[in-house]
C-alpha cells in the first residue's frame, strides 16, 4: 500500500489528501493550465532527492555530495535539449514565474522598456501587469489582440516596436487560443533590435508532440512550465542560444534563486523521457482535436469564443451576451463537478475579479483518455448546468452523471491507492 506511514503517522494530513484525490477523480477538469502526472513522475518527485543541496551547476557546486546529482540534472539537460532542439537548457527554475524573472535579470536592467502582451487579451501577469515585480522593475508596453478578429496582429506588433524600440518582445500567452508566427516576431525584433523572448509555458507539451511550431530554434531565449501540457512536475525550463547560456544561468542561480529541488528536477527527466516518446505526439494531436471539438459544439450551442475557435489546447468564452458572469459561471459549474477557470476577454469591460469569460482547455482530460465522444457530452454538461443555475437538485444530479463519465477514464495515478 502506498501512502503507508503518512496514513499511520499524519492521519489529519492523509486524509485531506485522499479527499483531493477523489476530487481529481470524479470531476472533468478542464483548468487549462492543468493536467495529470503519471505514477512514475509521482514517484520520482517523493524520492530522497528532496534531501540534497546542490547549489550551482553540474560540476560546478557549492556543496560536497553532488556527484550523483550530477547525473539527474544532466539527462533531464540532454532530454530537454533533444525534444526542443535547444542549444542550452537550465532545468532549475522552481516555477513558470521565477523562470521569467531570471529571464529578464539575464537580459535587461531594471527601467528597460519590454514589449508584451497584455494581460486581459490573454498575456500572463509577468509579461509585465503593474501589480506583478516584471510591470515594477521593467518599463512594459503592451500589445493586444485585434479587436474584430480577437487574434495577434503582426502588423500592429510591428507598429508599436518601431515607435517603442523595446529592448526585449515578449511572444506567449497564458489565455490565447491560436497559433503564434514565431518568425515574424523575430522578424520585427530584429528590425528593432531586441531580445526575444518565448514563453511557451501552456503549449510546451503540443510542441513537443509536434502539433505546434518551435520557437527555440529561432529565439534567443524561451521559457516554459514543465507542468501544463508538458504533463511534469511543477516547475519550469528555461532554454536560449549558448552565446546566452552563461548569463541565463548566472541570472537563474545566485541571482533569482538557492537551490535547485533536485527531486523535481528527476521528474522533470521522467516528464520529458515521457515526451520523447512517440505515444506522446499522439496526445498532443489529440488534445488539439479535443479543444477543437468542445469549441465548435458550444458554438453550436449558441456561445461565443474569442477568435471563434482555437489551435491549441484551450479556448476562451465570451459570457457577456449571456446572462451569466465568468465568476458565476465557474461556481455553478463547479457545483456540477467541471473545474473551470474564469478569464478576462479582450477589452473586458467587466473587473478582473468578475471578468466576463471563462477560459477551458482540455489537456487534463485527454490524459484520461477522453476524446471526440466524450466533448460533445462535456459541451452539453456545460449548457445544462448554465441552463439550470438556480436549481441545486439538477446540479446535484448532473454531478452524479458526471461522476459516472470520470469512472470510465481513470487517472493514470490510479493505481496508487489511498
Ligand atoms: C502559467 C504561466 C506562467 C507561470 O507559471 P507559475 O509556475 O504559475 O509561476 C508563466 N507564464 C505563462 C505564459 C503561464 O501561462
Amino acid at each position: 500500500m502506498f501512502y503507508q506511514n503518512l496514513s499511520q503517522q499524519d492521519s489529519q494530513v492523509y486524509e485531506i489528501i485522499k479527499k483531493e484525490a477523489c476530487r481529481q477523480s470524479d470531476e472533468i477538469e478542464l483548468i487549462a493550465s492543468e493536467n495529470y502526472v503519471s505514477s512514475a513522475v509521482l514517484e520520482a518527485m517523493a524520492t530522497i532527492l528532496t534531501n540534497k543541496y546542490s547549489e550551482g551547476y553540474v560540476g560546478k557546486r557549492y556543496y560536497g555530495g553532488n556527484q550523483i546529482v550530477d547525473e539527474i540534472e544532466t539527462l533531464a539537460i540532454e532530454r530537454a535539449k533533444k525534444l526542443f532542439q535547444a542549444e542550452h537548457v537550465n532545468v532549475q527554475p522552481l516555477s513558470g514565474s521565477p523562470a521569467n524573472a531570471a529571464v529578464y535579470m539575464a537580459f535587461l536592467q531594471p527601467g528597460d522598456k519590454v514589449l508584451g502582451l497584455k494581460l486581459d487579451h490573454g498575456g500572463h501577469l509577468s509579461h509585465g501587469h503593474h501589480i506583478n515585480f516584471s510591470g515594477q522593475l521593467y518599463n512594459f508596453v503592451q500589445y493586444g489582440v485585434d479587436e474584430k478578429t480577437g487574434m495577434i496582429d503582426m502588423e500592429k506588433v510591428r507598429e508599436i516596436a518601431l515607435r517603442e524600440k523595446p529592448k526585449m518582445i515578449v511572444a506567449g500567452f497564458s489565455a490565447y487560443s491560436r497559433e503564434i508566427d514565431w518568425q515574424a516576431f523575430q522578424n520585427i525584433a530584429t528590425e528593432v533590435g531586441a531580445y526575444t523572448f518565448a514563453d511557451i509555458a501552456h503549449i510546451a507539451g503540443l510542441i513537443a508532440g509536434k502539433q505546434l511550431a518551435n520557437p527555440v530554434p529561432i529565439f534567443d531565449v524561451v521559457s516554459t512550465t514543465t507542468h501544463k501540457t508538458l504533463r511534469g512536475p511543477r516547475g519550469a525550463l528555461i532554454m536560449c542560444k549558448e552565446k546566452y547560456a552563461k548569463q541565463v544561468d548566472r541570472a537563474v542561480f545566485p541571482g533569482m534563486q538557492g537551490g535547485p529541488h533536485d527531486h523535481i528536477t528527476a521528474a522533470k527527466a521522467v516528464a520529458l523521457g515521457e515526451a520523447l516518446l512517440p505515444e506522446f505526439k499522439d496526445y498532443a494531436k489529440q488534445v488539439i482535436i479535443n479543444a477543437k471539438i468542445l469549441s465548435d459544439e458550444l458554438i453550436n450551442l449558441g456561445y461565443n469564443i474569442v477568435s471563434g475557435g482555437t489551435d491549441n489546447h484551450l479556448f476562451v468564452i465570451d459570457l457577456s451576451d449571456k446572462n451569466i458572469s465568468g465568476k458565476e459561471a465557474e461556481k455553478v459549474l463547479e457545483r456540477a463537478g467541471i473545474s473551470v477557470s474564469r478569464s478576462t476577454i479582450p477589452n473586458d469591460s467587466s473587473a478582473a475579479f468578475n471578468p466576463s469569460g471563462l477560459r477551458l482547455g482540455v489537456a487534463a482530460i485527454t490524459t484520461r483518455g477522453m476524446k471526440e465522444k466524450e466533448m460533445r457530452q462535456i459541451a452539453g454538461y456545460i449548457n445544462r448546468a448554465f441552463l439550470n443555475k438556480n436549481e441545486e437538485e439538477k446540479l446535484l444530479e448532473l454531478k452524479k452523471e458526471i461522476k459516472v463519465l470520470c469512472a470510465n477514464f481513470p487517472l493514470p495515478t490510479n493505481n496508487l491507492k489511498y
